[in-house]
């Protein structure tokens, strides 16, 4: 395959390794210059331009982007995906994943563990925020930072309002978050490839420092994580939609909590400290997915008039219970079950003869009206059953059932 690898700096340790790992697997690859390229765009022509010349044809992307030019990085990375290229990982996944408030509230509709965090913007509700997430002492964030700049540890109320407010004034965004002390200024970076986590490391802060980040000091040590934080890691790099991913867990009392996920996480502090080719991983996971570039199914599946996707919960007592896909009505109706989650498992592709059972979730896709009438009128105006009330998530079966 050609790859290009879009990264600012060609010679740091990442777009090193990532190169060699190509080159050596017999692999055309170049790592390019994420603000070298032009984006034009004309009626059915997305194009690209790399130092004003069109950009040759490549299989695949690789998107190494660094926080400070997320903005212009997803527009290049979105325009590979027009032009119907593979990338590692998509732009959208990217844009979300470099916002800690957005990643949070994305994946805090699933079933994974993360600190209890909250979001304010009026001065009255500062207070009450912080008590909801536990009181002092908290952890404040800017929702941009990296590199621990910009987490803050407030060891009291009252310090940790006027920390925000003074942030507030100066037009930053902040999230407080409950300090989850009994991680002891360590915290868990899975490093995830496809479906699986490649590598991982525990990072350890020096001295009276609560921030793990090898930026802040912290060391590294090798660890073998519990299958539960590797299914959470892997879980939330795939809600997240990206294949290759860092994803940071402090070792709560609850349980793996997620901090955040990274979509161009560093191999030079996890390769050296876990002496693993994490660069081959990726390099040979995109090559077996190159195939696949990726499609916008919401863009794509809602272009037809009146058809949409939506979920539709099979409660207790409901007359679609006992009944089998087929018999429900559904296809008959044009409509479509994607995929069906139950208990633990998530089955793609339902067999119509497969019966229905309570608190069955169905993804579906068809016809909007058919679908309105298929949800019954109470069942709409309910709130949705609270995720930690919702069977587990895991993997499908292997097989079509
Ligand atoms: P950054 O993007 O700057 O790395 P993080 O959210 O990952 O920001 O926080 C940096 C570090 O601070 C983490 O690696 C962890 O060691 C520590 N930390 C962050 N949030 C918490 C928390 N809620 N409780 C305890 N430690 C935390
Ligand atoms: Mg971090």
């Amino acid at each position: 395959m050609k790859l290009a690898i879009l990264s600012r700096n060609p010679h740091c340790y990442s777009s090193r390794r990532l190169r060699d790992a190509a080159e050596s697997r017999g692999h055309k690859v170049k790592v390019l210059d994420t603000l070298k390229f032009s984006i034009d765009l004309a009626q059915g022509e997305p194009d690209l331009y790399f130092r004003s010349k069109p950009l040759s044809e490549y299989d695949a992307v690789l998107p190494r982007i660094g926080a400070s030019i997320t903005y212009y990085g997803t527009a290049v990375l979105r325009q590979f995906e027009q032009m119907d290229v593979f990338s590692a990982n998509p732009s959208w996944g990217v844009a979300n994943s470099r916002d800690k408030l957005r990643c949070l509230q994305i994946l805090s509709k699933h079933r994974i563990g993360m600190p209890p965090t909250t979001f304010v913007r009026d001065r009255k509700d500062i207070l009450p925020a912080i008590e909801r997430v536990g009181g002092a002492p908290v952890v404040i964030k800017l929702i941009e930072g990296t590199q621990g700049v910009g987490v803050i540890l407030a060891e009291s109320n009252k310090v940790a309002e006027a920390i925000i407010e003074t942030l507030q004034s100066t037009k930053q965004n902040v999230l407080v978050q409950k300090f989850v002390a009994e991680s002891k200024g360590r915290d868990l970076r899975a490093f995830v490839v496809g479906d699986q986590v490649v590598a991982a490391m525990r990072r350890v802060a020096t001295g009276n420092e609560f921030r793990s980040n090898v930026h802040r000091g912290g060391s590294t040590e090798v660890v073998d994580i519990s299958d539960e934080a590797a299914k959470v890691a892997v879980r939330s790099a795939q809600i997240m939609g990206l294949r290759v991913a860092g994803v940071d867990m402090l070792e709560s009392n609850e349980g793996p909590q997620v901090m955040e996920v990274n979509s161009s996480p560093g191999l030079e502090g996890i390769e050296k400290c876990t002496q693993l080719d994490i660069a081959g991983a990726i390099i040979d996971y995109i090559a077996a997915r190159v195939d696949f570039p990726e499609v916008d199914i919401h863009q794509r599946l809602t272009v037809s008039r009146g058809y949409g996707v939506t979920e539709i919960h099979i409660p207790e007592g409901s007359d679609y219970v006992g009944r089998t896909i087929d018999e429900s009505g559904l296809p008959d109706r044009d409509v479509n079950v994607l995929t069906l989650y139950r208990d633990t498992s998530v089955i793609p592709n339902p067999r119509l003869k497969r019966t229905l059972e309570p608190n069955d979730r169905l993804l579906c896709f068809g016809k909007l009206d058919a679908m309105r009438e298929l949800v019954p009128e109470k069942i709409r105006k309910q709130r949705r059953p609270k995720i930690k009330d919702l069977p587990e998530e895991t993997d499908a079966p292997a097989t079509r059932s």
